[in-house]
């Protein structure tokens, strides 16, 4: 933050001038930022949280596709998880799905974040966190930091700030409106007899319009439920206590009393159309990637991440701001149009009664093969980013994180 403070009063302020400043050191923030400054640009990484391993807002569920494609650091990754068990309301005879491969892995958040954060700043990027961005005016953006108010120029805005972004805001571009809300517990467990497994609940009195979960992988367990805001019936802090007192999937687990909480809003209306302008551009949750299905926003933010990297780089090397229309959210968005149908259908299921009516598809061949593809496929966000190098694997920031 040197050399960006404000000026004394009275004096015009000689704000700091970067390449690009990335809005908000999530996933989506730290990828893009270390590409860049991989690929030589000045970049600047405002966080408003003072440590990444706190305030956590998600469970950290990394698919098989992303394992296969990113090197995350295997160290900060729970057990490989095969088994998913899926409930109707009142949790009778549930339906178990066994995959033949890994099909999910939990990120320990809070050290994977700081590993990235690491990488990044071993690849050039200065990050400031404690720093909030406040708005733009002007072509100037002002930041509120532990040192007070700073002022820096930047040629490219990123808003990597999440599902509310105030940089969509105020690039004038689209902002989420679709939304879920989603909470949960987050406790250490002893490791028990059974496989690890993701268990997810499908109930609109606890979780309207999408899913009550609970990942158990043998170290850690993550309850937790998520739905539209207005159809929670006794609010979304009620749901999680009634579906934490009857979970399923932690039988021989106490639960302590002090546990670890996460939450957060989850948009699912699918990638934004405009997510970029000549000043600058969207990744992450502020863009909208995430699944609408299946609301997992980690495999959609680090590809589109890659993709905004490539564009600003091309931007930057040839001067040219308007290269950045590249970055089209409208010619995307048409590869997420089977999930977008297949959210509607799950926001129609409004009661107990007709999730039990649903759930009897699942215990059918057909159910069970279209649950399978929707859990164990390949389905992932388009890959749109050209490669720069040969490596299958790619790597989060400099050298991996492994
Ligand atoms: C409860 C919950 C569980 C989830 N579980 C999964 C899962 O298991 N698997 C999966 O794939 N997806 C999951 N998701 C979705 C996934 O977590 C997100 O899609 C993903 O983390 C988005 O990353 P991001 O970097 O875009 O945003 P974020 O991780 O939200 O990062 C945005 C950052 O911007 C910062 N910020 C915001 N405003 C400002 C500002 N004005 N100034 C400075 N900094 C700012 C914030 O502090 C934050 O650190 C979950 C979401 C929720 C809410």
């Amino acid at each position: 933050m040197t050399g960006v403070r404000d000026a004394p009063a009275g004096r015009r302020p000689d704000p700091g001038t970067v390449d690009v400043l990335v809005v908000g050191a999530g996933l989506a923030g730290l990828h893009t930022a270390t590409l860049l400054a991989h690929r030589g640009h000045d970049v600047l990484l405002v966080e408003r949280r003072a440590r990444l391993t706190g305030a956590i807002r998600t469970t950290g569920i990394f698919v098989r596709k992303t394992l296969d494609d990113f090197a995350l650091p295997p160290q900060h990754l729970g057990p490989p998880i095969r088994r998913v068990v899926l409930y109707p309301p009142g949790l009778d005879r549930p339906v178990t799905l066994v995959s033949a491969r890994d099909e999910f892995r939990v990120g320990d958040m809070g050290p994977l974040y700081a590993t990235a954060a690491r990488a990044a700043a071993d690849a050039g990027v200065r990050i400031a966190l404690g720093t909030r961005y406040e708005g733009r005016r002007d072509g100037t953006v002002h930041l509120a930091g532990p040192e007070g108010p700073a002022r820096v120029r930047a040629r490219f805005l990123v808003g990597a700030d999440g599902a509310r972004s105030r940089v969509a805001r105020d690039l004038g571009l689209d902002r989420n409106d679709h939304l879920l809300v989603g909470a949960e517990e987050v406790f250490e467990i002893p490791c028990g007899e059974d496989p690890p497994t993701f268990h997810c609940v499908l109930d609109p009195s606890l979780a309207p319009g999408y899913l009550a979960w609970v990942v158990n992988d043998g170290r850690h367990a993550h309850v937790g439920v998520a739905g539209y805001a207005r159809r929670f019936p006794e609010g979304l802090r009620r749901a999680l206590e009634r579906f934490a007192a009857g979970a399923p999937g932690l039988s021989g687990v106490d639960r302590p009393d002090d546990v670890e909480r996460r939450g957060g809003p989850i948009p699912v209306g699918g990638l934004l159309r405009r997510i970029s302008c000549a000043d600058g551009l969207l990744v992450g949750d502020a863009a909208g990637a995430v699944s609408p299905l299946t609301a997992g926003g980690l495999d959609p933010c680090l590809r589109l991440s890659e993709l905004a990297a490539a564009v600003l780089d091309d931007a930057l090397r040839a001067g040219r701001p308007d290269a950045v229309r590249h970055y089209d959210g409208a010619a995307l968005r048409a590869s997420f149009r089977g999930r977008l149908l297949m959210r509607r259908g799950l926001a129609q299921v409004r009661t107990p009664a007709a999730a039990a009516t649903a759930f009897r598809l699942l215990r059918t061949p057909f159910g069970q093969a279209a649950a399978r593809r929707v859990l164990f496929g390949d389905l992932s966000f388009p890959d749109a980013a050209p490669r720069r190098d040969s490596s299958p694997v790619r790597r989060i920031g400099a050298g991996g994180l492994a």
